[in-house]
């Protein structure tokens, strides 16, 4: 799977990761709603999950990049 043949499923444009299920380029307004649809509706609950969903994220990603 080549992240990059991919396209944003949110604004069209390239793809640069694939994250919760979802392909998204680098905008950060991607990433939330990739999260946001991956949460789904949370109530009070939503605010901490995304926080603690992105911080899961940031971990894979320094994990690829030292390999
Ligand atoms: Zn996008």
């Amino acid at each position: 799977m080549e992240v990059e043949e991919e396209k944003c499923q949110f604004c069209g444009k390239q793809a640069k990761h694939f994250a919760f299920a979802a392909f998204v380029c680098d905008s950060k307004e991607c990433m939330d709603k990739a999260i946001d649809e991956r949460g789904g509706p949370g109530g009070h609950l939503k605010a901490k999950r995304h926080q603690q969903a992105m911080i899961a994220f940031e971990e894979e990603q320094k994990k690829v990049e030292k390999r």
